[in-house]
């Protein structure tokens, strides 16, 4: 007799509920290829997910909170958890980090385990990860970045956000950059957080800096610099800046820093902060006080002791990096000069065919991250950079989920990333439940994995490992008054996490 697949589904659905109310002591088992209720235990639902990130620990989170028998093993690329907690937050946003102490719990839950230093991908395939778990989250965030696409672009002295992000946070990727900073002018493109996070470090006194975790590397390098002057370049307007109101705060408080804005970019905007949405006018109206107003005495004095100076500056797009006389380097920037069209955010540049040249010898682009694709086996959109799916199930792939920034781009806070991933695990909880998901096959999990890994000579990092590089990393930063002195390579980090009992290395 053929059922329809709706009769199936409602079969399979019923079946579910027995096994539900009967936990423990009613299951499935498969015997030449039928499947019969028997008295062992009804296999556990078993999720992987992929990048060990802020969305990797939020959807383990909510999926181990929400479901008592459901088994969450995270695997992660790099030997060391968190992504971009650990490697993008800036070294003086301390207070940022304690996330950690959540994904930790994560971490250590019964029912959770980490895997760390496995690629996937490249050590393991989705689709081999398919084949051992019922679901898979991907969440391996944005791990590209947006290029501006023009003429000496790759010059030296021209570098992405997300690498000199990487080089003073240890990222062991970006550890050989030696970026340049022997120049006095600093062009940076982009007006959102990172573009401030990276003026901030560029501009910040090395006593802030050395009682953070930034890299010694990172810390010798900003000791030599001869970076003065920071312009935070933005295609829009003052009325489009992406950054939020706190960082530009502390750009405007920035110990031994005075703003140097052009007063002109400002006219109007006064009268624009009526009809401004709370945010946006809190924003403008603090960039506008540090452009417009004539300080208080003490400020007037702090400005004036100030040897490091930082601006921003509107409606220029790059056009071309212009190199030095001898073509070796970035000596300056060609811009276009825009107007704007339309009005408030969604406001659009045009260029107006005017051009202007700034002399600078460090370009840093900060105009976005980007995801790249994982593997061929899973869809994606490569205009818009995201995996597509619908609330986080990945588009014509059953059984595949996303999360985080690989899910809806790369924009967002950690508390934007942790709302995302919840509604990404409250879908895969529902097809559970539904019986969307086929739990009637009991899945090996990890065990299958780790026989492929074995066989390939790759060698998980567990978290109890992790726990042994992040004790080394504080025991090294105790010394230099520090949170913690971050390994930066990885045999270091697989050495140290192999090592048995206290390191002494
Ligand atoms: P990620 O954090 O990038 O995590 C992805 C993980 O997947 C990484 O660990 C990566 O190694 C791993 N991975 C990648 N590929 C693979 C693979 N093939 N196999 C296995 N694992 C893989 N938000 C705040 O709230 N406050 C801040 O101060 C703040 N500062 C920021 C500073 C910077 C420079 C940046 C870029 C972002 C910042 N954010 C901040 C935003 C926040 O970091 C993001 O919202 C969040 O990290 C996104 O989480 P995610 O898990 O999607 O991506
Ligand atoms: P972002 O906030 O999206 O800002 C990107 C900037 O690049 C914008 O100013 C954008 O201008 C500009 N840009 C994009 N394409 C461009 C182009 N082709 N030419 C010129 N300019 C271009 O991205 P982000 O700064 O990388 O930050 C990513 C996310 O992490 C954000 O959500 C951010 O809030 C978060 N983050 C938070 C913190 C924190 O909380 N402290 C710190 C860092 C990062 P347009 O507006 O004109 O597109």
């Amino acid at each position: 007799m053929k059922l329809s697949s709706h009769k199936l589904a409602l079969c399979k659905m019923k079946m579910l509920k027995l096994l539900r109310t009967s936990a423990g002591q009613t299951g499935i088992i498969q015997f030449n290829g039928v499947r019969k209720l028997s008295s062992i235990p009804a296999p556990s639902p078993k999720v992987c997910i992929v990048g060990g990130g802020p969305a990797g620990f939020y959807t383990a989170q909510h999926l181990l909170k929400a479901r008592p028998d459901v088994q969450v093993d995270i695997y992660e690329r790099l030997p060391v958890p968190f992504g971009l907690v650990r490697f993008g937050v800036a070294p003086d946003h301390p207070e940022v980090k304690n996330v950690i102490n959540t994904f930790t719990q994560t971490a250590q839950h019964t029912r959770c385990s980490f895997h760390g230093n496995v690629s996937v991908g490249k050590d393991v395939s989705v689709e081999e990860l398919q084949r051992a778990y019922h679901a898979v989250v991907l969440s391996y965030g944005a791990d590209g970045n947006r290029r501006m696409g023009v003429p000496g672009e790759d010059l030296a002295g021209v570098y992405s956000a997300k690498d000199f992000v990487g080089w003073y946070n240890g990222l062991p990727r970006n550890k050989e950059l030696k970026p340049d900073l022997s120049c006095d002018t600093a062009v940076i493109l982009g007006q959102g957080n990172v573009a401030l996070d990276v003026a901030r470090i560029l501009l910040s006194p090395l006593e802030i800096l050395k009682k953070t975790d930034i890299t010694e590397l990172a810390l010798a390098t900003l000791a030599e610099s001869r970076v003065r002057r920071v312009l935070i370049m933005g295609r829009r307007g003052p009325l489009q800046v992406a950054c939020t109101i706190k960082e530009l705060r502390e750009m405007v408080n920035l110990p031994g820093t005075r703003p140097e804005m052009v007063h002109a970019d400002f006219n109007g905007i006064a009268e624009a902060l009526k009809a401004l949405p709370r945010p946006r006018k809190r924003l403008t109206e603090l960039l506008v006080k540090a452009a417009m107003e004539v300080p208080g005495e003490q400020e007037q004095e702090r400005r004036r002791l100030a040897s490091r100076s930082w601006a921003f500056r509107f409606l220029r797009s790059p056009l071309e990096v212009l190199p030095s006389a001898d073509l070796t380097r970035a000596a300056g920037l060609r811009l276009a000069v825009n107007r704007l069209e339309g009005s408030g955010d969604g406001a659009w540049a045009v260029t107006t065919g005017e051009v202007e040249d700034v002399a600078c010898g460090l370009v840093i682009s900060s105009i976005g991250y980007k995801s790249l694709p994982i593997d061929p086996s899973v869809p994606f959109d490569p205009s818009k950079a995201i995996i597509p799916n619908t609330m986080g199930r990945v588009q014509q792939a059953a059984g595949l989920y996303c999360s985080g920034w690989v899910k809806r781009g790369p924009t967002g806070v950690i508390a934007t990333t942790m709302n995302d991933s919840f509604d990404t695990a409250r879908t895969l909880l529902q097809d559970l439940e539904s019986g969307a998901l086929d739990l009637l096959t009991a899945k090996t999990g990890s065990q299958e994995v780790a026989a492929l890994l074995e066989e390939r000579g790759v060698k998980p990092v567990f978290f109890s490992d992790w726990e042994k590089i992040d004790s080394e990393e504080v025991r090294r930063g105790e010394a230099r008054g520090k949170p913690r002195d971050k390994l930066q390579d990885v045999e270091e980090m697989l050495l140290v996490a192999r090592t048995q009992g206290p390191t002494t290395l």
